[in-house]
């Protein structure tokens, strides 16, 4: 290839490059069209808000393509505001609002709760290394949930997944109640953090045996004494849980594993 075809080549390709980059500005096509928010979740009493739009469309062309009739939504410059009112259909209701942008679209749902009809939790309490990390509990509601954490550690609702996190503890082992409100409906997540110290047998790594209250024994007979009209004990055999030894009357701490800490 001499200098004249190579110089052709390129007025050429220069001359394509601008006709292409021409054609897609004066046709505005969208190729992007992107949202901020996937899901909006709103309360029963309903609620209002903003989503950002994003387009490679320099004219902004958005057009609101479907909406719920619950839904009143309206689009400035890249900016989409909503207004929900009341849900007052007795059940959770779901929807879309479609956005396009020439041939793209984008969804975002939205869905509005009720008046919770229930709420659990599971499980009920959770146990966390003095080391700290992190632990999950489901939730079950069909309203609204609200979470109410004490200081000290943070608990985060992310769908129907509690997420508790606590930090490093180097004091005595801590216990803490995470509240889950849900309308009329209450639950309780009960936390403890192990420290250098059990809360539960105080750094013994046992507690007092819970069948025979420390004993050692319990009854495996009882007669009726007609003196006092009553049936008492009248043989004793070693207590099937604690059973005999060292750990008489005693049981490895269930919450430190006998640890102490
Ligand atoms: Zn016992
Ligand atoms: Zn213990």
């Amino acid at each position: 290839m001499n200098f004249k075809a190579i110089a052709l080549t390129f007025v050429v390709t220069l001359a394509v490059g601008i006709a292409v980059g021409t054609s897609l500005v004066s046709c505005d096509r969208t190729t992007r069209l992107s949202a901020d928010e996937k899901t909006i979740n709103l309360e029963m009493d309903g609620g209002k808000g903003t989503v950002g739009l994003h387009t490679d469309n320099k004219e902004l062309h958005f057009v609101v393509d479907h909406a719920p009739s619950w839904v009143s939504v309206s689009i400035a410059d890249s900016t989409l505001t909503y207004t929900a009112g009341t849900n007052d259909t007795q059940a959770v209701r779901e929807d879309s609002v479609v956005i396009k942008c020439d041939n793209r679209s984008v969804s975002i749902k939205f869905v509005q709760a009720v008046r919770a009809t229930y709420l659990s939790v599971e499980p009920e309490s959770v146990t966390l290394p003095k080391e700290g990390g992190t632990s999950t509990v489901s939730v079950h509601s069909d309203g609204c949930v609200q979470v109410d954490c004490p200081e000290g550690i943070t608990a985060t609702l992310s769908g129907d997944v509690l997420s508790i996190d606590a930090p490093n503890n180097n004091g005595n082992a801590k216990s803490y109640s995470v509240n889950l409100i849900a309308d009329e409906f209450t639950s309780t997540v009960k936390v403890t953090v192990k420290g250098n110290v059990c809360s539960r047998c105080k750094g013994k790594g046992s507690i007092t045996c819970p069948e025979c209250r420390g004993q050692g024994i319990i009854c495996s007979y009882t007669e009726y004494n007609e003196w006092t009209g009553e049936y008492e004990c009248a043989d004793y055999v070693d207590c099937w849980n604690c059973g005999s030894g060292s750990m008489f009357g005693r049981v490895v701490c269930p919450s430190c594993h006998g640890t102490g800490h």
